[in-house]
């Protein structure tokens, strides 16, 4: 199994910072003379995060019966949640909807009929390294093969980021963006591109701002989610200069994600004029419920953000456990449109190769 997250990889800077402007040199960068001073709180916490499951089960006062099955499963995705996470999981209770989502299994290690390695078939959009475009108008930058979380789900445990980083052809990958005018929208994903200091996204949108038709920055994230710390001051105060029209698009699967300090962290990442959007992965045992659906569209709205994406699960090889038939998933979705505003229900849409956008289920 190759190392599936090399963060260690994309320490080497390749690329000078400029000036942007907006960020006339000579202003200080950031007002949290903290994060300038020393590491940022939120690294911290993001290093604190537990990794061992033998801790994991002992923290949430969980049955030690679970731990066998939690280290073959982590062995070939490992563990990774940081401790505010978990702090809105409840003890003692192995079916929490949070827990669900991170905690390993061993029905991972199940091989099943048609969940593969590379459901998505991503090597085809390949334009140039960690630069993917499989839809008109708009290219997707994997900045970084790193996450804050570990999500048990989640197709990106098999992408080989190793050798998808556009740090080393960086050059290239700004050329290609240059001389293709019809790309207007960016967007960073990962990995998660909130787990790079703010000082390498600088270093990255100055570059990016530099290309005429680009007018939009699309960062999709699940660090505000998962470890709200990440919305710090510095920021803060990237998102509010960033010279284009900007949307981050979190991910949150379940009401109990949305804590008073996620809120918050939206709140202030709204006043920097950014469109907040989550999307959300549709998991047998954590969101198959209309009613549980309904209260997130409604956490969400409280915190700033629109129901966007309410995805089918993708196919992939460890995560069968979380699939649920289609006819339910179309079910749940008109259950859950007679329970909301328009504007509170997402999209349900299924992703296929081969297709000039995300597949809408909801007919
Ligand atoms: C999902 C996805 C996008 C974004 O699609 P939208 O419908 O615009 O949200 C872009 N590029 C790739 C490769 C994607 O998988
Ligand atoms: S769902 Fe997002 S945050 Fe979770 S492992 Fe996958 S890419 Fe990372």
């Amino acid at each position: 199994m190759p190392v599936l997250f090399p963060a260690a990889n994309f320490r080497l800077r390749m690329v000078a910072p400029k000036p942007t402007a907006s960020q006339p040199s000579g202003q200080p960068v950031s007002t949290d003379k903290r994060a300038v001073a020393n590491t940022p709180s939120w690294k911290h916490e993001q290093a604190n995060a537990v990794r061992d499951p033998e801790e994991l089960l002992q923290l949430l006062e969980l049955d030690p019966g679970l731990l066998p099955a939690a280290k073959a499963a982590s062995k070939a995705f490992p563990l990774r949640v940081p401790r505010s996470f978990i702090a809105r999981m409840r003890k003692g209770d192995p079916d929490d909807p949070l827990l669900r989502q991170i905690l390993p299994l061993d029905a991972e290690l199940q091989e099943i009929p048609g969940y593969d390695s590379d459901p998505l078939q991503e090597a085809g959009a390949r334009l140039a390294s960690g630069l993917l475009q499989k839809y008109a108008g708009r290219a997707l930058l994997t900045v970084t093969g790193a996450c804050g979380v570990h999500c048990r789900y989640c197709f990106r445990r098999h992408f080989p980021y190793a050798e998808e980083n556009p740090r080393r052809d960086w050059p290239q990958v700004l050329e290609r963006l240059r001389e293709d005018a019809s790309i207007g929208e960016i967007i960073l994903s990962g990995g998660d591109p909130l787990l790079l200091d703010t000082t390498r996204l600088r270093e990255i949108s100055a570059d990016l701002a530099e290309i005429p038709h680009i007018r939009r920055l699309r960062i999709h994230s699940r660090q505000p989610v998962v470890l709200p710390a990440r919305v710090d001051a510095e920021l803060l105060t990237w998102l509010r200069e960033l010279p284009f029209q900007k949307v981050l698009v979190i991910h949150a699967n379940h009401p109990a994600e949305i804590s008073p300090n996620v809120r918050h962290a939206m709140q202030a990442v709204q006043a920097t004029g950014v469109t907040l959007l989550n999307q959300s992965v549709l998991l047998r045992g954590v969101n198959d419920n209309a009613e549980v659906l309904a209260e997130l569209s409604e956490a969400l709205f409280a915190a700033g953000v629109l129901p966007y994406y309410l995805h089918v699960l993708d196919k992939v090889a460890g995560a069968a456990h979380f699939d649920l038939p289609e006819t339910r998933a179309r079910n749940l979705w008109r259950d859950l449109h007679t329970r909301l505003p328009g504007y509170l229900v997402p999209t349900l849409v299924r992703e296929e190769p081969d297709k000039p956008g995300k597949t809408p289920l909801y007919r």
